[in-house]
């Protein structure tokens, strides 16, 4: 059980919300990225709103997320550890532009 929890800092895909932002409560920025460049949440697909490079990245993100994911319980420190570790990992494999 989750109880009495605050907000959390990263995201249940591991995204650190204090980084890419929140849109609204529970959702982080990062994620709703993540929808748009996978259809949409809605299906709203803005023409020219997620290069190859975004979309080659979030697709990387996922599969490293769920090669090793973020879901063991552990402070907020080991957790920014824990993702900048994969997002280190990222940058290497699919760096941004
Ligand atoms: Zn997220």
């Amino acid at each position: 059980m989750k109880v009495g929890r605050p907000l959390e800092r990263f995201c249940k895909r591991g995204h650190d919300t204090e980084a890419v932002g929140r849109i609204r409560k529970g959702w982080c920025k990062a994620c709703a990225d993540m929808a748009d460049a996978a259809g949409g949440v809605g299906g709203k697909q803005k023409p020219g709103h997620s290069p190859g490079w975004h979309r080659d990245r979030v697709n990387r993100w996922l599969e490293i997320i769920t090669d090793d994911p973020m879901d063991e319980p552990q402070g907020t420190h080991a957790r920014l550890l824990e993702f900048e570790t994969r997002y280190a990992r990222l940058e290497t494999e699919v760096p941004t532009p």
